[in-house]
C-alpha cells in the first residue's frame, strides 16, 4: 500500500489521538497533530506557545493564519512527503479547509481521505472530564465542543461533497474502533 494521507476528524474526546498512535504503528505515516504541536510550543515557551497558551486554556481557537502557517510548513517536510500523514486537529475552520485544499492541489490529492470518528456529544463530555488534562476544565470543554459544532462540523459536509469522507463509529473499545478504521482504510485504498 502507498503512503497513506488521512485527515482524522471527530470531536475532541472521540479517541482520535489514541487511534492515530495505532494507525502510525500499522501504516507508518507521520502523525501531524496541531494540538500536540501547540502543547509542545507552550511547554518550550516559544513565541508561538506564549501566544497560544491563553487561547488553549479558554478552549478558543488559535488564529487561522498562525495555524495554516504551521501546517503548511509541516506537511512540506521530507518525512511527511515520504511516509504520508495523519492530520489530526486540522482543519477546524472554513479558512483552514480552504488552505488545506490549496496544499493538496499543489501536492496532489490522490488517495487523500477524511475519516470522521463519530462519538456523540454526551459521551465525549464524560470522557474528557474523566481524562483530566490541564486544559480540560468543564467550561473549556463546553467551549471547545460548541466551537466544534458551529465551526468544524460543517466541514464534514465539505469533505462529503467532495466524496472524501468515511464515517467510523467511535463507540466501543479501542480495538473495536481500530478494526473499523482499518477496514474502512483498506476499503478505500484498494
Ligand atoms: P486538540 O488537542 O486538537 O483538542 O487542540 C487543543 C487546543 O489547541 C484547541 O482547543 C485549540 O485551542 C488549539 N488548536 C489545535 N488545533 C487547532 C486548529 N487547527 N485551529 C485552531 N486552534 C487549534
Amino acid at each position: 500500500m502507498a503512503a497513506i494521507r488521512l485527515i482524522i476528524l471527530g470531536r475532541q474526546g472521540s479517541g482520535k489521538g489514541t487511534q492515530c498512535v495505532r494507525l502510525v504503528e500499522a501504516y507508518g505515516p507521520v502523525h501531524v497533530s496541531t494540538g500536540d504541536m501547540l502543547r509542545s510550543a507552550v511547554a518550550e515557551g516559544t513565541e508561538l506557545g506564549l501566544r497560544a497558551s491563553a487561547l488553549m486554556d479558554a478552549g478558543d481557537l488559535v488564529p487561522d493564519d498562525v495555524m495554516i502557517g504551521i501546517v503548511v510548513d509541516r506537511l512540506a517536510k521530507s518525512d511527511v512527503v515520504e511516509h504520508g500523514f495523519l492530520l489530526d486537529g486540522f482543519p477546524r475552520t472554513p479558512a483552514q479547509a480552504e488552505a488545506l485544499e490549496e496544499i493538496l492541489s499543489d501536492t496532489g490529492a490522490d488517495g487523500v481521505r477524511a475519516f470522521n470518528i463519530e462519538v456523540p456529544v454526551d459521551e465525549v463530555m464524560e470522557r474528557m472530564l474523566a481524562r483530566g488534562r490541564g486544559d480540560d476544565t468543564e467550561e473549556a470543554i463546553r467551549r471547545r465542543l460548541d466551537l466544534y459544532e458551529s465551526t468544524t462540523a460543517p466541514l464534514l459536509a465539505w469533505f462529503e461533497e467532495h466524496g472524501l469522507l468515511s464515517v467510523v463509529d467511535g463507540l466501543g473499545t479501542e480495538d473495536e474502533v481500530f478494526d473499523r478504521l482499518r477496514t474502512a482504510i483498506e476499503a478505500v485504498s484498494e
